[in-house]
C-alpha cells in the first residue's frame, strides 16, 4: 500500500517537473539521409576551396584573419557533439570583397567577406553569420542535398554560372566538374535548420543567439545584398522571427568568454584599407588570383615558401580534444592551435609557427604526432632509428642527455630531449620526443618543439602528453 502510494506521488512529481522542461526544449535537428561519406565532404570541400582561392582575393592581413579564426574556433568548439566530425578541418579566411556575405564549403573551409565584418554591428552579429555557415557544414547539407538527387545549383559566385554538378555517382566525377564556385543554394528547410543550429551554437559558445537574427536587419538596412547568406527563402523577416523564437529556449553559456574590444579594433583596421571591390567588380576585372606554388599540403597552400615568422600567441589555457589517425589516437591541444597534416604526421601549431623554407615545411612551435615502422623490436632501438631519420640532412640536431623512462596512455614510453637550430629562424630550439610502441610493433611518437628561450611551452607539452589516449 505504502509503496504504491509513494509511486503515484512520485509519478505526479515527475510529471510536474518534467513538463516545463520539455515545453522549453530547444528544437531537435537531425541529419538528412546522405549517400556520401564524411570523406567525400572533405574531398569536395578541398577541391572547391582551391578553386575559390584561385578566384577570390583573400585579404592578406594576419591580424584580421587570426581574429576571425579565433571566433570561428570558439563556434566550432560549441557544435553539439552529435554534429561534430573530428575529420573536418574548419578554417577561416577573409575575402577582400565588399558584399555582405560568407560561405562555407563541405568539410570546413570557410570564407568571410570583409564587407560582412565591416557591416556587422557587433562581434555577435559576425559570429551569427559564421555559426549559420558552420551549421550547413556540420549538418553536411551540401552532400545531403546532392543525395536527394535534387538539382544542386551552384550560383557561380563570380563567373555567374548556374549549373547542376552534383548527383553523379562519385566524388571523383564531382571534383572534375568545371564549376565556377560555390555559393550553394540550399532549400528553405536547410536554411531554417542552419539558422536554428546556428542559434544553438551561438548560445553554447557564449554569444547571444539573437545577434544572428539581428544580422538580418543589419543586412536589410544596408540594402540587402546578403548573397548566399541572405537567401530569398525563407524571407529575412521569417528567419528573424524563427531565430528569436529559438533564442527564448536557449541559455547562453556565459562561462569564460567575454565580448572584447577586439571587434571594434578589427573594424577600425579594415576601414584603414579603404573600400573593398564588390564581387561583381572582381568578376569584371577578370583578375584571377594565383595561389602561388602548390605545396600539396592542404590547407597550407596559402603559405607557399613563406617561412614561419616564429612570432606566435601563447598557448591557450583552453584545450580542444581532437581525434587523429582515423580514431586511433585522442589528444587535447590548446584551442588556439590548428591542425596541419604533413605527410604521415599531424601537427598542431599556433599561427605564425609554420611555413615553408627552402621547399621544406618548417615549424617553430607546436606538437606533432606520427607512427613509424622500424626494424627494431625494442622501444629504445626503435626510438634511436627514428632520431637517426630526423637527423638525416640536419647537422644541427643533437640529443641532449639520455633516454628517460616515462609512460604514455598507460604504456611504457621514452622521453628524449634534442637540441636544434631552426632552419628558418636560426634560433636554437628544444625538441622533446616521446615514443611508445603500438600493439602491432609500430612506433608512435610525439615531437614537441619550441625555441630554447621560450620555456613556458613545457606546461602545454606536458598537458598534451598526459591527454594522449591510444586505442589500438
Ligand atoms: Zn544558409
Amino acid at each position: 500500500m505504502f509503496k504504491k502510494q509513494t509511486l503515484i506521488v512520485w509519478l505526479t512529481l515527475v510529471a510536474i517537473t518534467v513538463m516545463p522542461f520539455s515545453a522549453l526544449a530547444q528544437t531537435q535537428i537531425k541529419y538528412h539521409s546522405n549517400k556520401y561519406s564524411v570523406q567525400d565532404d572533405i574531398k569536395l570541400g578541398r577541391q572547391a576551396a582551391q578553386e575559390a582561392e584561385s578566384q577570390f582575393p583573400l585579404l592578406r592581413d594576419e591580424t584580421v584573419r587570426s581574429y576571425v579564426e579565433g571566433v570561428g574556433r570558439r563556434l566550432v568548439a560549441a557544435i553539439p557533439s552529435e554534429f561534430q566530425h573530428p575529420e573536418f578541418q574548419y578554417y577561416f579566411k577573409v575575402v577582400n570583397a565588399r558584399d555582405i556575405n560568407a560561405f562555407a564549403l563541405p568539410g570546413g573551409p570557410m570564407y568571410v567577406n570583409r564587407g560582412m565584418i565591416e557591416a556587422a554591428r557587433s562581434e555577435g552579429e559576425m559570429a551569427g553569420v559564421m555559426a549559420h555557415e558552420i551549421s550547413h557544414v556540420a549538418l553536411r547539407h551540401g552532400t545531403a542535398q546532392a543525395s536527394k538527387g535534387q538539382k544542386y545549383s551552384i550560383l557561380g559566385g563570380i563567373a555567374g554560372i548556374a549549373g547542376t554538378i552534383l548527383g553523379g555517382p562519385g566524388v571523383g566525377q564531382l571534383a572534375q566538374a568545371p564549376f565556377a564556385v560555390y555559393l550553394l543554394k540550399f532549400s528553405r528547410e536547410y536554411e531554417t535548420e542552419a539558422d536554428i543550429l546556428g542559434a544553438q551554437i551561438m548560445a553554447r559558445a557564449g554569444y547571444d543567439p539573437r545577434d544572428l537574427a539581428n544580422m538580418f536587419q543589419t543586412i536589410e538596412r544596408q540594402g540587402g545584398g546578403g548573397g548566399g547568406f541572405l537567401s530569398d527563402h525563407p524571407s529575412a523577416s521569417d528567419r528573424y522571427a524563427r531565430i528569436n523564437q529559438e533564442a527564448q529556449m536557449l541559455r547562453v553559456n556565459n562561462s569564460g568568454y567575454r565580448d572584447s574590444r577586439d571587434f571594434a579594433r578589427i573594424q577600425e583596421r579594415l576601414r584603414g584599407y579603404g573600400s573593398a571591390p564588390t564581387m561583381a567588380e572582381i568578376q569584371r576585372s577578370g583578375q584571377r588570383y594565383p595561389q602561388g606554388e602548390q605545396t600539396g599540403n592542404y590547407p597550407d597552400n596559402n603559405y607557399p615558401n613563406n617561412p614561419p615568422s616564429g612570432r606566435v600567441s601563447y598557448p591557450s589555457n583552453r584545450y580542444q580534444s581532437v581525434t587523429i589517425f582515423n580514431g586511433g589516437v585522442n589528444v587535447s591541444v590548446p584551442s588556439n592551435w590548428r591542425q596541419v597534416n604533413e605527410g604521415n604526421s599531424v601537427w598542431f601549431v599556433p599561427e605564425g609557427a609554420y611555413g615553408q623554407y627552402n621547399g621544406q615545411a618548417v615549424y617553430t612551435h607546436g606538437a606533432s604526432f606520427g607512427v613509424g615502422q622500424t626494424n627494431s623490436r625494442n622501444l629504445q632501438g626503435a626510438t634511436q632509428e627514428l632520431i637517426n631519420s630526423f637527423a638525416q640532412g640536419n647537422n644541427n640536431l643533437r640529443t641532449s642527455g639520455g633516454y628517460q623512462r616515462s609512460s604514455l596512455s598507460g604504456r611504457t614510453a621514452l622521453v628524449t630531449t634534442l637540441t636544434n637550430v631552426n632552419e628558418a629562424t636560426g634560433r636554437p630550439e628544444i625538441i622533446r620526443l616521446i615514443t611508445t610502441q603500438l600493439r602491432n610493433g609500430q612506433l608512435f611518437y610525439m615531437v614537441a618543439v619550441a625555441p630554447q628561450n621560450e620555456r613556458g611551452y613545457d606546461t602545454a607539452f606536458d598537458q598534451i602528453m598526459r591527454s594522449i589516449r591510444i586505442n589500438d
